[in-house]
C-alpha cells in the first residue's frame, strides 16, 4: 500500500475519506474522538500544500438529505481541532460541492455533506455506486483512505472511488491495521476478548474465529440474552436473536471441546422499559436479578455488580485484551456500571488493551477514563471485528496496489 508520503500532494485536490460518524445528541457532538483521530492526516496534507476535500457518512439516512444527519456541526468541530476554517459544502457532488472545491487554495480544506444523502453511496448495484464514485472522482485528483470505521463497507466512497484515482492509505488506517495485526499474529497470553453492544448478529460471527485464538471470551451487552436463551433460561423482554440460538449453542459446545472459557454474567440489571437516555431520569423500577431468573416483562440493560467483579477477575491476569461493545446501556447512568467495571479492569491489568467500536470508545471517554491509558482505542467496531474474523475488507483491498 502506498502512504501519503508516496503521493505528490502539493497543489493537488486530495479527497480524504474519513469516518466522522460521531454520536450526536440534539445536534451537538457528545464524543469527538473520531474527528480528533483523523485530524493529523488532514493537517499533514494541508501542511504539504494540498487542497483537501474531506468526506464521511453520519448515521443512517435513507439516501436523501435529512437535516438530523447533517455533518454541519462536525465541520465546526473539525475547524476547531485543526485551527483553520473548514468550508462546508451543503451537498456531496452538487453545485455547493463543486463551488467550494473550486474555491480552495493550496493548504485549505472543505468538508462535504453526508455521503449517505446520496443513494449511490451504499447502493448494492455496482453501476449506481459507480456513477456516484465517478461524480466524486470529478472533484479530486488524488484519494486518501482514512475512514477506518467504514472499511468493511463496499460503499462508493470506500470501495469504488479509490479505483478511479491514484490512492494511498492514511495514517489512521495504517495505525489501526498495525494494531489489529498484533492481535492476529503473535498474541501474548492469556488473550481475553470482551464482547457486548447491541448488534448481536454483527458480532456473533467473530466468535467463530476467536474460538481458535482467544483463551477467554467474556460476554456482556445485548448479546448476553441470546446466550442465556441458548442455555434454556428465560430472558424477559430483553434483546434476543432467536435465529442465532443454534449458532450460539454450537459455539458453547465447541468452546468446551477446545478449552476456551466462555464467561457469562451471573446477574443482570433490569427495568420494565428502555431508559430515557436523553433525560437521564432515575429508573423507578431498577433491579438486579440473577441471570438465570430474569422475570417476564423486564429488559436486561446491563450486567450486574457481581458480574462486574467476575469480569474484572477474569481480566486481571490478561496479557492481551480486545474489547468491543459496551456491557450495558451506558448512556444512562443507571446502566453504566458494567461498562465502567470493564474499562477499569482493563486499566488495572498489565495487558496490551485494544478497545474497538464507536460506542465502546465513546463510552470510555464519556465515563471519564483517560483514553491515553489504554493500549489503543480503535475508531472502528464492525471493521475491527471483521478484520479479526479474517475477512477481506473492501476498503482495505481497494487501497492495495
Ligand atoms: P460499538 O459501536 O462499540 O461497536 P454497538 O454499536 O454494537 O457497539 O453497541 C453499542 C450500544 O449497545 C450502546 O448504545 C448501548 O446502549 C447498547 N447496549 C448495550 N447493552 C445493551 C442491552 N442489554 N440492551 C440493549 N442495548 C444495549
Ligand atoms: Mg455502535
Amino acid at each position: 500500500m502506498k502512504t501519503i508520503e508516496d503521493l505528490d500532494v502539493a497543489g493537488r485536490r486530495v479527497f480524504v475519506r474519513a469516518d466522522l460518524n460521531v454520536p450526536l445528541s440534539n445536534g451537538s457532538i457528545t464524543d469527538d474522538g473520531r474527528i480528533r483521530a483523523v485530524a493529523p492526516t488532514i493537517a499533514k496534507l494541508l501542511q504539504a500544500g494540498a487542497k483537501v476535500i474531506v468526506a464521511s457518512h453520519l448515521g443512517r439516512p435513507k439516501g436523501e438529505p435529512d437535516p438530523q444527519f447533517s455533518l454541519a456541526p462536525v465541520a465546526v468541530r473539525l475547524g476547531e481541532i485543526l485551527g483553520v476554517p473548514v468550508a462546508f459544502a451543503t451537498d456531496t457532488v452538487g453545485e455547493s460541492a463543486k463551488a467550494t472545491v473550486a474555491a480552495l487554495a493550496d493548504g485549505e480544506v472543505t468538508l462535504l455533506e453526508n455521503l449517505r444523502f446520496n443513494a449511490g453511496e451504499t447502493a448494492k448495484d455496482d453501476a449506481e455506486r459507480g456513477a456516484f464514485a465517478d461524480a466524486l472522482a470529478g472533484l479530486a485528483d488524488l484519494y486518501v483512505g482514512d475512514g477506518f470505521g467504514a472499511v468493511h463497507r463496499k460503499h462508493a466512497s470506500v470501495y469504488d472511488l479509490p479505483a478511479r484515482l491514484p490512492h494511498a492509505v492514511g495514517d489512521l488506517i495504517a495505525t489501526e491495521v498495525g494494531v489489529l495485526k498484533r492481535l492476529t499474529e503473535e498474541v501474548e497470553r492469556p488473550y481475553v476478548v470482551v464482547l457486548g453492544g447491541s448488534k448481536v448478529s454483527d458480532k456473533v460471527g467473530v466468535i467463530d474465529n476467536l474460538l481458535g485464538k482467544a483463551d477467554r471470551i467474556l460476554v456482556g451487552g445485548g448479546m448476553v440474552f441470546t446466550f442465556l436463551a441458548a442455555q434454556g433460561h428465560g430472558v424477559g423482554s430483553s434483546l434476543l436473536q432467536e435465529d442465532q440460538i443454534p449458532v450460539v449453542k454450537e459455539y458453547l459446545k465447541r468452546a468446551e471441546e477446545t478449552g476456551v472459557e466462555f464467561v457469562l454474567p451471573v446477574d443482570i440489571a433490569v427495568s420494565g422499559s428502555f431508559p430515557d437516555v436523553k433525560a437521564g431520569a432515575p429508573v423507578e423500577d431498577f433491579q438486579v436479578v440473577d441471570a438465570d431468573k430474569i422475570p417476564d416483562g423486564v429488559l436486561g440493560l446491563d450486567i450486574g455488580p457481581k458480574s462486574g467483579e467476575l469480569f474484572a477477575a477474569k481480566l486481571a491476569d490478561a496479557r492481551t485484551v480486545f474489547w468491543n461493545g459496551p456491557a450495558g446501556v451506558f448512556e444512562h447512568p443507571a446502566f453504566a456500571p458494567g461498562t465502567r467495571a470493564i474499562a477499569q479492569a482493563l486499566l488495572d491489568s498489565d495487558a496490551f488493551t485494544v478497545v474497538g467500536g464507536g460506542d465502546s470508545a465513546a463510552a470510555v471517554r464519556i465515563l471519564g477514563f483517560d483514553e491515553t491509558k489504554f493500549g489503543h482505542i480503535s475508531t472502528g467496531g464492525g471493521a475491527s471485528l471483521e478484520y479479526l474474523e479474517g475477512k477481506t475488507l473492501p476498503g482495505l483491498a481497494a487501497l492495495e496496489g
